[in-house]
């Protein structure tokens, strides 16, 4: 007989397995989503915070984790959709923000705390170069959660992970 605990640990390591649809990097337990796992009787519920409102990853993201639930023999999965409190990006781990910027997208800057954010733009380092010396393109790169920025010392571009 598997303790539950045991269990809830062994399903946390398997959703640690699941990368982010975009952001291959990363997991989606780094990223923050994974909000609780528990056993409503013979129902293992998954609950998660959608990240970006309308970001078609969390629908992969839901089917992901129902398939490598199912795969690893939990038969009745339901995956449950909490809006609040809303996702920040303060929730993705140091760990993660590390391998973000390895894979050349910044990691987000500074707090998403809603009362700091100004229209100025902020200062966004190279991930390449660690060069402060960058230029905002565009406020969408290559998904609506990224904005394209320019090294202008490396003359690279790169995506910036927008802060929420
Ligand atoms: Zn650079």
């Amino acid at each position: 007989m598997v303790s539950i605990d045991t269990d809830k640990e062994r399903i946390y390591q398997l959703l640690n397995e699941i990368p982010d649809p975009e952001i291959p990097v990363i997991s989606v337990t780094d990223l923050g989503v994974i909000r609780k796992v528990e056993w409503e009787d013979d129902t293992l519920t998954i609950s998660i915070t959608p990240t970006y409102s309308g970001c078609p990853a969390m629908k992969q993201i839901e089917q992901d984790i129902e398939k490598k639930l199912a795969d690893s023999g939990y038969e009745k999965v339901k995956v449950k959709t909490v809006f609040t409190p809303a996702w920040t990006t303060d929730w993705i781990s140091d760990e993660a923000r590390e391998r973000l910027r390895k894979y050349g997208i910044a990691p987000p800057q500074g707090s998403a705390d809603k009362s700091l954010i100004t229209t100025e733009p902020k200062v966004v380092p190279c991930p390449q170069c660690g060069s402060r010396n960058t230029q905002l393109t565009s406020q969408f790169g290559s998904t609506p959660c990224k904005a394209l920025y320019k090294c202008l010392d490396c003359k690279e571009p790169f995506d910036y992970f927008k802060c929420i």
